[in-house]
C-alpha cells in the first residue's frame, strides 16, 4: 500500500529562487498545454492526448534552455496533470454533471511539481535524510522528522505561504495489528460531538478549534480594513493563508489521533455512508463539518487497511430515528438529546442511539460481536458516561478521545 511522508524543506535564497522559478515554467507549460487542448476541441472537436504532447517535450527542452534544466519527468507530469483534469472533466460529463471547463492556473493556484519516479531518478537523500538532492535545484537541506519507509515512488515539492516541503509517496508493506473481535459503530456527530460511538462515547471536537475560528475572524477583519493590492492588504492575507493552514494541520492531527485510537482497538469499525448520507440528512449542523468527515474517514479507512481492521459504510438513512432496541421509528426535533422510547420504554440519548444503530445494519457477526451483545453492552453502560479504558497505545485515558488540551 501506498504512505504519504511529508518533510520542511530548508533551502537557502538561491535555491528558493530556483524552486519558485521551477514552479513558474510548470505552471506555464501546464496553461500552455492546457490551451493547445482547448483550442483543438473547441475547433475540431478534436483531442489531443496525453502521448501526443508529450512528445514536444524533447523539442521545448531542446529549444528554451531554461526547461532543460527541469527534470524531463517533471516535465512529463505537468503533462500528466493537465490530461487528469480533462479525464475528470470528461468523467463528469459522462455522469451528466456540468462540470467546469479545465482552467488556467494562476500563481497562486500552482504550488507543486512532482518527481513521478522518484526511487529511481531525479532525487536522492544523503547524508542519511540530512538533505536531499533535487535535479535541477541541488542539496537542499530537509528535516526527516519521521523515518522515511517503505520503497519511494513518487516524491512532490510543494509550497506552502513561504515554506516548501516535499512530499514522498512510498510503497509500504501493511502491519496488521493483533486481531480484534471488537466491534463499533460510530455515528459522524452534530455539533459540539465530532463522533458518538455505540458504546456511548462522545468525541468533541477540540476547543482550539473554537479559539483558531476567533482569531481566523478577527484576521478576516483586519484583511476588510486593508486596502486591496496595498502591501499591507498582502501582509494581511498572507497571515489569513498561514492561519487556515493550521487550522486544517490541527484539524488532520485530531483526525489521525482519533483514528488511530479506534483502528488500535476495533477489528471492526461501522460508520454511515456519507454519499448517502448527503441525501438522507439536510441538516445543517451536519453539512457544516461535512468536509472533516470526509478526510478523517479516508484516514480512518488507510489506517485500517494499514492494521489489518475492517472498516464497514452502511446506508445511514432512519438510524437516528429507530429504537435501537425495539426499533420503533420515531421523528423527532434535532434539539432532543435524549427520549424515551414510547413502545419499550427504553431511555435513549440520540446519537449513541444512532451509533447503535449504525452498528447493527453491518451485521458483524462474523467478527464476533452481534447485534443484541452490543445493545445489551449499551443497556448496561450509563447513557452519558464520557470515558474509555486504556487503549493500546499504552496511554492510559480516562479522558475519551476528546483532546481536551
Ligand atoms: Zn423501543
Amino acid at each position: 500500500m501506498r504512505k504519504a511522508f511529508k518533510y520542511r524543506l530548508y533551502p537557502t535564497k538561491p535555491q528558493r529562487k530556483d524552486l519558485e522559478r521551477t514552479l513558474y515554467l510548470c505552471r506555464q507549460l501546464y496553461n500552455a498545454a492546457l490551451q493547445e487542448r482547448r483550442e483543438a476541441y473547441r475547433k475540431a472537436q478534436k483531442t489531443i492526448g496525453f502521448y501526443e504532447q508529450k512528445r514536444y517535450l524533447p523539442e521545448i527542452r531542446a529549444e528554451l534552455p531554461e526547461y532543460g534544466r527541469i527534470h524531463s519527468q517533471v516535465l512529463q507530469n505537468v503533462i500528466d496533470r493537465v490530461d487528469k483534469a480533462f479525464q475528470g472533466f470528461f468523467r463528469r460529463v459522462k455522469q451528466g454533471q456540468t462540470p467546469g471547463y479545465p482552467r488556467f492556473k494562476g500563481e497562486r493556484r500552482y504550488d507543486s511539481f512532482t518527481f513521478p519516479q522518484a526511487g529511481t531518478t531525479g532525487i536522492k537523500i544523503q547524508e542519511g535524510g540530512k538533505r536531499v538532492l533535487l535535479y535541477g535545484i541541488g542539496s537542499v537541506k530537509v528535516k526527516l522528522h519521521r523515518p522515511l519507509e517503505g520503497r519511494i515512488k513518487t516524491a512532490t515539492v510543494k509550497r506552502e505561504g513561504d515554506d516548501w516541503y516535499i512530499i514522498f509517496v512510498c510503497e509500504v508493506e501493511p502491519k496488521p495489528l493483533p486481531e480484534s473481535h471488537e466491534a463499533i459503530g460510530i455515528d459522524l456527530g452534530t455539533n459540539p460531538c465530532f463522533l458518538v460511538t455505540s458504546e456511548g462515547e462522545k468525541v468533541e471536537a477540540p476547543r482550539y478549534y473554537q479559539k483558531a475560528q476567533a482569531k481566523l475572524a478577527d484576521a478576516q477583519r483586519e484583511l476588510s480594513r486593508k486596502k486591496r493590492g496595498s502591501n499591507r492588504y498582502k501582509k494581511a492575507t498572507k497571515q489569513l493563508a498561514k492561519l487556515h493552514r493550521k487550522i486544517a494541520n490541527q484539524r488532520k492531527d485530531f483526525h489521525h489521533k482519533i483514528a488511530r485510537r479506534l483502528v488500535n482497538r476495533y477489528g471492526t469499525i461501522v460508520h454511515e455512508d456519507l454519499n448517502i448520507l448527503g441525501l438522507a440528512r439536510s441538516c445543517i449542523a451536519k453539512g457544516v463539518q461535512d468536509a472533516g468527515w470526509g478526510q478523517f474517514l479516508q484516514i480512518l479507512a488507510y489506517k485500517a487497511e494499514e492494521a489489518g481492521r475492517r472498516v464497514i459504510e452502511v446506508d445511514p438513512r432512519h438510524t437516528s430515528q429507530d429504537c435501537p432496541v425495539c426499533g420503533y421509528r420515531e421523528k423527532r426535533p434535532l434539539w432532543v438529546r435524549e427520549y424515551t422510547c414510547p413502545q419499550c420504554g427504553a431511555r435513549q440519548h440520540r446519537d449513541v442511539a444512532a451509533a447503535i444503530n449504525v452498528l447493527a445494519r453491518a451485521r458483524t457477526e462474523p467478527s464476533g460481536v452481534s447485534t443484541a451483545q452490543a445493545v445489551s453492552s449499551f443497556l448496561r453502560s450509563p447513557v452519558l458516561q464520557d470515558s474509555l479504558t486504556a487503549d493500546q497505545n499504552g496511554e492510559s485515558s480516562r479522558r475519551g478521545f476528546c483532546d481536551r488540551g
